[in-house]
């Protein structure tokens, strides 16, 4: 009777419990098979860059964090927090347990600049700067210089108008955002005199949305300026040299918004937009100081050639928002230039899937993953067939046998009511941060 019932259900693991993991989940989930899906995460709190890299100010955009709870609480499914896939399970261990395997580990690393000095004190990688500000227990010990010196933010994407804002907001700005304890502390006591986001190219290719760059025309620090190099082409009037109708619309909405942070600057302008500008070397003997840049423009074939004599931005403290990559698993195909899973779609082979970043690269708001979830669980459902395999219960009994604990969704449940409960409104949480507390407050009330 027992192993009839259990050759009868397909048995899934989801490694990553991120935006791509429960996309993944509620799409199998709807196929409404016979199915038991056990989703395995590295840290302790599910949820990936919902928790640990959207904003803490963009609480409405973390609310998709309510249906993912939903999908958590169903019967067919199985957390498996503080587990790490290559420290406590492997990837060929996994595929023997389940019937099938989908990675949705991300892209956790950051794009490196290539410059001299990248590596002084006070030069971060937005992942490692966003993880620290948001709490994730693998950036506690960041511990960012925070004096009031200026800072530049390196990339013209979202994730650069994220930090530039969270570190000119005023604590009664972020007061209803979760915030880490340590980042509110610094930022409020030392917030930098100046913020400059530098892009390599024009306001054209900037990768901006307008709901994002509108926010930073809003903020008590004052309106934004831009800044131009002599040497740079004119501030583009349309967008209309774009191809594609979407984002010819998209840019076209940001180049006006950006026009009219140029037309009505802020006098002494905390925040500067400054185009047209590559970074050469970071600066100093210990902490950075300055960063050496080159201004650029567009030769005749449009490729962007360097202009003008090296200048020096002062600044303490540098961050490079310029993408991420992926990490190399053994027993996944790998494309180390791009930093990502090898493969052509979610079928990396028959039994192995992934999605999400780690397969299509560092893009898009979180509800792409929604596509990238249909697509992989469409191909495991097309490929696999329940055949008896251990699932849930052989997970259970390998990682006993090697003494690793693990923290189930209950775990997760007091986890999270501990935040909710030590916040002061309108805070929605004040967050655990350390791997110690978190483990502390998944077992505390287990022992009560
Ligand atoms: P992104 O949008 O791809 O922007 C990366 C930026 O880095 C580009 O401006 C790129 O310039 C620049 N860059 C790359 N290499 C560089 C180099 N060597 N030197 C100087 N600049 C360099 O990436 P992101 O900002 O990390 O965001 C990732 C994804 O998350 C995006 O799709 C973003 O929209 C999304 N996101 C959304 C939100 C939101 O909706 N609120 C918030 C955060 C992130 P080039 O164009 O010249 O290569």
């Amino acid at each position: 009777m027992f192993s009839r019932f259990r050759t009868s259900k397909l048995r899934v693991a989801i490694v990553g419990a991120g935006p791509a993991g429960f996309y993944t989940l509620e799409a199998l989930l709807r196929a409404e098979v016979p199915i038991e899906v056990d989703l395995i995460d590295r840290l302790p709190t599910p949820f990936g860059l919902i928790r640990g890299g959207v904003a803490p100010d963009h609480q409405h955009t973390k609310a998709v964090d309510r249906a993912f709870e939903l999908l958590l609480s169903r019967p067919e499914v199985g957390y498996w927090g503080d587990v790490e896939l290559g420290r406590d399970v492997h990837l060929a261990e996994l595929r023997g347990l389940y019937d099938a395997v989908v990675l949705t580990i991300g892209a956790p690393r950051d794009r490196r600049l290539g410059i001299e000095g990248e590596d002084l004190e006070g030069v971060y990688g937005s992942g490692a700067f966003v993880g620290w500000y948001n709490g994730h227990p693998d950036w506690l010990e960041l511990d960012p210089p925070l004096d009031g010196a200026p800072a530049i933010v390196v990339g013209n994407g979202n994730v650069a108008l994220d930090i530039a804002r969270v570190l000119l907001k005023t604590p009664d700005e972020m007061a209803a955002s979760d915030l880490s304890d340590p980042a509110a502390e610094r930022i409020a006591a030392g917030p930098p005199c100046q913020v400059t986001i530098l892009g390599r190219r024009g306001p054209l290719q900037a990768r901006f949305t307008l709901a994002e760059l509108r926010e930073l025309g809003q903020l008590a620090a004052g309106p934004p300026s831009i800044l131009m190099p002599a040497e740079a082409p004119a501030f583009p009037d349309d967008a209309e040299e774009l191809a594609d109708a979407r984002e010819r619309r998209r840019a076209g909405r940001v180049l006006r918004l950006l026009k009219t942070f140029q037309e009505t600057p802020g006098e002494e302008a905390r925040l500067r937009f400054r185009f047209f500008t590559r970074p050469l070397e970071a600066l100093g003997e210990k902490r950075i100081e300055a960063l050496r840049c080159r201004s650029t423009a567009f030769d005749a074939e449009g490729r962007l050639v360097d202009v003008g004599a090296p200048f020096d931005l002062p600044c303490g403290l540098l961050i490079t928002a310029i993408g991420y990559r992926s990490e190399a698993l053994e027993g996944a195909p790998f494309d180390a230039a791009q930093g990502r899973l090898l493969a052509q779609g979610p079928r990396l082979e028959p039994g192995l899937y992934a999605a999400g970043w780690c397969l299509r690269g560092p893009s898009g708001v979180i509800g792409s993953n929604k596509h990238d979830g249909d697509a992989a669980a469409a191909a495991l459902l097309a490929d696999v067939r329940p055949a008896a395999k251990p699932g849930r219960l052989g997970l259970r009994g390998l990682l006993r046998g090697r003494r690793r604990d693990w923290i189930d969704r209950e775990g997760w449940r007091r986890i999270d009511a501990a935040e909710q409960a030590a916040a002061s409104a309108p805070a929605p949480r004040r967050k655990l941060i350390s791997y110690a507390d978190l483990r502390q407050a998944a077992q505390e009330a287990e022992q009560e």
